[in-house]
């Protein structure tokens, strides 16, 4: 094999590189299991904020009928999504998550020396997809409500916001939004990932201010992390931009295409494991005091390193998440998803021994 020195092999790199540290997921089945030793049908996984339900039984007939040897067609896809929401097709955009769907956006903004706004804690793919663009991030603690506070620099090309924030779960108000949009000639984003879960949502704005894109999934209250679809309703101007940059089919495939279709087909089935969540997020933050959420997890702050924490409720086969990995977050906070009742009591009878 041809072997080339570390400075070579560093000088191939983009520079923007070395300041990015990598995403980091919740842990999976299969790391836990073969770690402590445990069955991975016993574990009980609450560290990604998915839904324990799953999609529409109409997902399992869809795929089954899928035809893997062709190209994926959008078409029936879109048309789920403007009945959901509302919104003509002309306004919405798709792509492999949201993720891939911010991954194009960001290709339309940002560029080498731009500067992005990024209230902290929060979605840390925001951080690494301004550094991949060349992007500077400015970082601004949350207040103590974790409310987004201060104002956007004037030169700010890209602002993310979320709203329920991961971790936090709190959500902006819509004046606080329109103050920031009518305030800045930025692009802003504003993530809605969690929204099923929320009283309300700000998706109307988009009709109003053509500097706002509302990012959206499929993965948490329709029950398709593993499909991985997500869209944006944005205004015409954009969209028409976004079709040119994102890559061929919108990175999404026969499989997701369909299983979207199939899981917008059926409001009710989505509608009613968003009802169960939010019974239980009620009673897990009642039980043990967490910070109030608007959607499907909790971030508790535990007063002790959140690493140890994690880890106990790990060995005894449960899966939250370690919040060290979101800067701004400190070393004692963690973010527990809610899962259905059992989930929640095996998850509830270890905080009894692990944290009270
Ligand atoms: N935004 C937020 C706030 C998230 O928590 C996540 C998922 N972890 C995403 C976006 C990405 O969602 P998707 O699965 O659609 O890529």
């Amino acid at each position: 094999m041809q072997s080339h020195s570390d400075s070579w092999r560093e000088s191939r790199l983009r520079p923007a590189l070395s300041s990015l540290k990598p995403y980091v997921a919740g842990k999976g089945f299969g790391e836990i299991s073969r770690k402590y030793c445990i069955a991975p049908e016993t574990i009980v996984k609450l560290g990604s904020n998915e839904n324990p339900y799953g999609p529409s039984p109409k997902v399992k007939e869809a795929l089954a009928a899928i035809s893997p040897e062709r190209y994926p067609e959008p078409e029936k896809l879109l048309a789920g999504l403007a009945n959901y929401t509302g919104f003509p097709e002309d306004m919405i955009i798709i792509g492999a998550g949201m993720d891939g769907v911010m991954d194009t956006l960001t290709r339309l903004f940002l560029e080498k020396g731009d500067l992005t706004f990024i209230p902290t804690p929060t979605f840390s793919y925001y951080e690494i997809l301004s550094i991949m663009a060349g992007a500077r991030p400015i970082f601004s603690p949350r207040g103590l409500q974790f409310e987004v506070s201060g104002d956007l620099p004037s030169d700010v090309k890209m602002a993310f916001l979320c709203s329920p924030n991961n971790p936090t779960g709190n959500v902006m108000s819509e004046d606080d939004v329109r103050g920031i949009l009518e305030g800045t000639e930025a692009i802003v984003f504003l993530d809605e990932a969690y929204v099923e879960f929320a009283e309300k949502s700000l998706l109307s704005l988009v009709k109003r201010y053509d500097n706002l894109i509302v990012g959206r999934t499929l993965s948490k209250a329709f029950g398709l992390a593993g499909m991985r679809l997500g869209y944006a309703l944005a205004p015409s101007w954009i969209a028409d931009q976004y079709k040119r940059a994102a890559p061929p089919f919108y990175g999404i495939t026969c499989a997701s295409a369909a299983a979207g279709s199939a899981a917008l087909s059926d409001l009710p089935f989505m509608r009613e494991s968003v009802k169960m969540i939010v019974a239980e997020r009620q009673r897990l933050q009642k039980a043990i005091a967490s910070s109030p959420s608007e959607a499907n997890f909790l971030y508790l702050d535990t007063k002790q390193p959140s690493s140890e924490i994690a880890e106990r409720f790990q060995s005894r086969g449960i899966i939250i998440r370690d919040c060290r990995s979101f800067r701004g977050a400190g070393e004692n906070h963690v973010r527990v998803t809610v899962g259905t009742p059992s989930e929640n009591d095996r998850f509830l009878s270890a905080f009894m021994e692990i944290c009270e």
